[in-house]
């Protein structure tokens, strides 16, 4: 008989004997997901939601092209770490064919983390030079040197972390919130500049730039889309200066663009490293770096025991097929363009819209108290995404302030799922701000007063009835010394 647990012992075992720091989405009331397909996924009750938020399973949830690829290749031969591998052969051929000439080496590894430290090392090993230059909400893996370039992560650490001295960090070019304005002349070359004196400064401080990465669109700064020409200018001075530009590409590659393949091909430039993760095996643990014959020469050994299986490359090889066959980069272009025209169109209706901005699949709305002020209205975002869950939905709150609804879901996403989407959205929306209206909420508001005045439908599942004691069949196998030792860090 097939084994389950309840979603009670399923979510009290989690609780008791997995890292707390391992965030889950709706952390109140989390969902447990049993079985997915294209873009819905089912909890262990049977519902159905539409998934806006899983970039990772790219071309469909167990999409059945790439699901029969791993299990045959799995079937056949799984790691065979140093010796030759014609799935490894043929996938390498196939990725570089759909990147610029100059980008004709790959390195496979196992996750975006991965890749990105392996991109740092090369630009290291390439330039003689140690230093890094990122974006101040960037997000760029969980590896140590990783979350020194992740702003996001690094300033919630508090003073307890001091930025290290080989780390430089440049304003997110953000015309909505940042520096410089839609307005202002020319936004990205202003950003770039302010790239450039960073790099000025830490050069008149005797260090010299290893590299510049960002990620083409950034999804960890709240879906920001750069101004015109921005990584053209920026990628000019961080070159003039001796360093090589890194594309961090774990969330925008393989054509969720829409109009292009790779993110950075929107800016039109060329990096000279590339990484990838994420949706590159749909789900399965994947990932790569691509780069130039010259970086790549520069290192020294490398090797990852299942870094490029052949089961991970038969199902990258299968990604790739499915992006063709089902035209899935056309239907990005298409059903982004609906998404973003259906949310700008329901902008004037909703005070709390500040921005509607992305392309292709992914998409960013920032939500703020008021369009004069834009004070972020994280709580308000919190609640939609809660109340979007209860309409069987699921879309993010990210971004810096995580007051941006974040939409990144799998390429098949059709028309009929985006007019869904935006209605419920519409509503919704509508009926926080007419909470927050009767409430006579203005952006000076308490933050707090608008959870305790809007209703929150937290109340699935809250700490007070989930105490970690209370589940008797898991209290048997449990060695009570060791729970024990897990309470007092609460
Ligand atoms: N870079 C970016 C832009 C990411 O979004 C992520 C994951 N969220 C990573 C790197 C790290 O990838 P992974 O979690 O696969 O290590």
């Amino acid at each position: 008989p097939e084994k389950s647990l309840s979603y009670r012992q399923t979510l009290q075992m989690r609780r008791n004997y997995v890292g707390r720091s391992c965030k889950l989405h709706f952390e109140v009331s989390p969902l447990k997901i049993v079985r997915a397909s294209r873009q819905y996924l089912y909890d262990e009750s049977g519902n159905e939601y539409l998934d806006c938020i899983t970039n990772t399973s790219h071309v469909g949830h167990c999409h059945p092209h790439v699901v029969s690829a791993g299990q045959e290749q799995m079937a056949r031969l799984t790691t065979s770490a140093g010796f030759l591998n014609e799935q490894m052969s043929e996938y390498s051929k196939r990725l570089i064919s759909t990147l610029p000439e100059s980008l004709c080496v790959c390195f496979f590894l196992n996750s975006g983390s991965e890749a990105n430290d392996l991109a740092i090392r090369l630009a290291r090993a390439y330039t003689k030079h140690e230093d890094i230059i990122c974006l101040d909400s960037a997000y760029h893996g969980n590896l140590g040197n990783l979350i020194e370039i992740s702003p996001s992560r690094f300033k919630k650490l508090g003073n307890t972390h001091q930025k290290k001295d080989w780390v430089h960090v440049a304003p997110t070019p953000n015309t909505y919130r940042g520096k410089f304005h839609s307005e202002t002349a020319n936004p990205g070359l202003m950003y770039a500049k302010e790239l450039r004196s960073q790099i000025v400064q830490a050069r008149q401080s005797g260090r010299e730039i290893a590299a510049f990465i960002c990620e083409p669109v950034m999804t960890a700064g709240g879906m920001v889309v750069y101004p015109e020409k921005y990584l053209q200018f920026a990628y000019r001075f961080v070159r003039e200066n001796g360093g090589v530009c890194i594309a961090d590409e774990v969330q925008s590659a393989f054509g969720r663009c829409g109009e292009h393949f790779w993110g950075f091909q929107t800016q039109d430039v060329v990096p000279d490293i590339v990484t990838v993760g994420k949706p590159i095996g749909n789900g399965y643990p994947f990932a790569a770096v691509i780069t130039t014959k010259e970086v790549a020469d520069s290192m020294g050994e490398f090797s990852s025991t299942f870094g490029g299986n052949p089961v991970a490359c038969a199902m990258g090889m299968a990604v790739l097929e499915v992006i063709d066959n089902e035209k899935l980069m056309s239907s990005a272009k298409s059903v982004g363009k609906c998404l973003i025209d259906s949310f700008r169109g329901i902008m004037p209706q909703h005070p709390m819209m500040g921005e509607v901005r992305g392309m292709g699949m992914m998409l960013g709305i920032e939500l703020v108290m008021d369009k004069q002020s834009r004070k972020p209205a994280k709580e308000a975002a919190e609640i939609l995404s809660y109340r979007m869950k209860e309409n069987k939905i699921i879309i993010a709150n990210d971004g810096p302030e995580k007051n941006v609804m974040i939409m990144t879901p799998p390429m098949c996403f059709t028309l009929d799922n985006a007019r869904r989407v935006v209605q419920v959205f519409d509503q919704a929306l509508r009926d926080i701000e007419n909470d927050a209206a009767s409430v006579g909420l203005t952006s000076n508001s308490e933050s707090s007063g608008v959870t305790a005045t809007m209703g929150v439908p937290l109340h699935v599942i809250t700490e007070s009835n989930l105490t970690r004691a209370s589940d008797e069949e898991d209290e048997e196998d449990d060695p009570g010394a060791k729970r024990a030792r897990y309470e007092e860090m609460d």
